[in-house]
C-alpha cells in the first residue's frame, strides 16, 4: 500500500467538471489501496482576479491583507474536492495549510516553510480519508495565514512528500510533463522522460512556469523524486530526479522564455565603493529578487559616474521602483529607467559542462534574426540573454530549432 501525495494546479481544478474529474482520478487510485494526499492549487484565474481586486484599492497592496485574501482561492477549491469525492462515496477532509502543520516564516506573499507536523494529515489518512490539503498557504508560529509564493502549491505538494516520507510525488497539470520549451510558443518542443533537479531549477528560474523555481529547490535539498504528468490523460509524465551520467551526453535540455521581467537602470550613479552594495542591500531588504545585473564601464574623468542595469519579477515592479527612489538623496544618481518590453531567453542543459561554444552557437542564431542582445548572464549549466520583447518568441523558435530540432 503505497502513500502517493498528488497536486491538481489550477487548469486541473478550473471548473466544477474538471475538479469531478480530478476526483474520479483520485477515487481510481484508492481502489488500488493506496493512500491518498491531494494538493490542490485556487481555481485557474482566481489568484489573478483577488490581486486585481486588491491593486484596485492600492497598487502596493499590504502583504498580510494580501496573503488573507490569497489563501481564500485554494480555501475553495480543498472543500468542492471534498464535495466531489464525497459525492463518489469516498471518505475526504480537506484542511488548510495552517491544519495540514505547515510552519512558515512572516515573510509574506513569499513565506519559506521553516517545518511541517503532520499530525492531523496523519490521523486522517489512518482513518481511511483522503485528505485534501490546501496548496500555497501556510501559518507562522504565531498564527498568521501566508502564502509561499506564485505557483506556491507546487512547493506544498513536495514539502508534504518530504514531511510525510511519502512513496510518489505526482504533479497534475494541463500538459503531458516537462518539454524541451513551452509546448504552447514552440509547437515542436517536444516531452522528456526524465530531467536533472540542476536542469529543472534553470529551467524552473529562466521563467518555465511548469515547476516553481523554490519547490525543484526543495526537492532537490531532500531528494524528492517527482513525476510531471497530466490531469487529462493517463501518459507517462517527466521525472526530475538527481542527475544521472547518460545525462550529460545532450548538450541543450530545453530552451525557456520569461516575459515576466522588468529591467530598472540607475543612470549616473558614482563610481565608488559600496554603491552596488547599497542599492541591493536595500532591494533585498524588501525581500525583492534580483535577477540579471549589468553595470556600465564609467565615465567621466574627476567624478566617475556609471550605469547599472538589473531585472526583477514585473510583480516586484512598483516596489523596486520605490526603494531606489528612497536612495536617491543617499546616492545621488541621475535618473531612473525601467523598462517592461524584455524578454529573458535562456537554453539549459548539464551538457553544457563537457561542450564548448554553447553561448557563441547561441549569440550567432540571434544575430541571425537580427536580434540584438541587451544583457547576458551564464551559469554552468545555462546561458541567458535580454533581448526585445516583441521579438522574444520569434527568437525563442529560432534557437530551439538551432539547438533541439
Ligand atoms: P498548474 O496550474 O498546473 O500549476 P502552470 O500553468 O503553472 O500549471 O504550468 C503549466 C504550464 O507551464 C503549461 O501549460 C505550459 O504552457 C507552461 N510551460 C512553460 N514551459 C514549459 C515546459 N518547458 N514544459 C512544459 N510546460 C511548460
Ligand atoms: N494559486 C497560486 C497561484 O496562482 C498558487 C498555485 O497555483 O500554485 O500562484
Ligand atoms: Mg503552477
Amino acid at each position: 500500500m503505497a502513500l502517493i501525495v498528488q497536486k491538481y494546479g489550477g487548469t486541473s481544478v478550473a471548473n466544477t467538471e474538471r475538479i469531478k474529474n480530478v476526483a474520479a482520478r483520485v477515487a481510481r487510485h484508492r481502489e488500488n489501496g493506496d493512500r491518498i494526499v491531494v494538493v490542490v492549487s485556487a481555481m485557474s484565474g482566481v489568484t489573478d482576479g483577488l490581486i486585481k481586486m486588491a491593486r484596485d484599492l492600492m497598487p502596493i497592496p499590504t502583504e498580510r491583507e494580501m496573503d488573507m485574501l490569497l489563501a481564500t482561492g485554494e480555501q475553495t477549491t480543498i472543500a468542492l474536492a471534498a464535495m466531489a469525492l464525497h459525492s463518489l462515496g469516498v471518505p475526504a477532509i480537506s484542511l488548510t495549510g495552517a491544519q495540514a502543520g505547515i510552519v512558515t516564516d512572516g515573510v509574506h506573499t513569499k513565506a519559506k516553510i521553516l517545518n511541517i507536523t503532520p499530525k492531523q494529515v496523519h490521523a486522517m489518512l489512518d482513518g481511511g480519508h483522503v485528505v485534501i490539503v490546501a496548496g500555497f498557504q501556510g501559518q507562522t508560529s504565531e498564527g498568521h495565514i501566508t502564502t509561499l509564493g506564485r505557483g506556491g502549491s507546487d512547493l506544498t505538494a513536495i514539502a508534504l512528500t518530504a514531511a510525510l516520507k511519502a512513496d510518489l510525488c505526482q504533479i497534475y497539470t494541463d500538459v503531458d510533463g516537462v518539454y524541451t520549451a513551452d509546448p504552447r510558443v514552440i509547437p515542436n518542443a517536444v516531452k522528456l522522460d526524465e530531467i536533472a533537479y540542476d536542469e529543472m531549477l534553470e529551467l524552473a528560474g529562466a521563467g518555465a512556469k511548469v515547476m516553481q523555481l523554490r519547490s525543484v529547490e526543495f526537492a532537490k535539498k531532500f531528494g524528492v523524486i517527482f513525476e510531471v504528468r497530466s490531469s487529462l490523460n493517463d501518459n507517462p509524465g517527466t521525472i526530475v530526479k538527481e542527475e544521472t551520467r547518460s545525462m550529460e551526453d545532450v548538450v541543450i535540455r530545453g530552451v525557456s522564455l520569461d516575459k515576466n521581467q522588468a529591467k530598472l537602470t540607475v543612470v549616473g550613479v558614482p563610481d565608488r565603493p559600496g554603491v552596488a552594495a547599497g542599492i541591493f542591500k536595500a532591494l533585498a531588504g524588501a525581500a525583492i529578487n534580483v535577477d540579471m545585473i549589468v553595470q556600465n564601464v564609467s565615465h567621466g574623468a574627476a567624478k566617475p559616474v556609471t550605469d547599472v542595469s538589473f531585472t526583477v519579477d514585473k510583480a516586484d515592479l512598483l516596489k523596486a521602483q520605490k526603494v531606489i527612489q528612497g536612495l536617491k538623496p543617499e546616492i545621488g544618481y541621475r535618473e531612473l529607467l525601467t523598462n517592461e518590453s524584455i524578454g529573458k531567453l535562456s537554453i539549459v542543459g548539464v551538457g553544457m559542462r563537457s561542450h564548448s561554444g554553447i553561448a557563441a552557437r547561441l549569440f550567432e542564431t540571434l544575430a541571425g534574426q537580427e536580434i540584438n542582445i541587451d544583457m547576458i548572464s551564464t551559469s554552468e549549466i545555462k546561458v541567458s540573454v535580454v533581448i526585445d520583447l516583441a521579438k522574444a518568441e520569434a527568437a525563442a523558435r529560432a534557437v530551439h530549432a538551432a539547438f533541439l530540432e
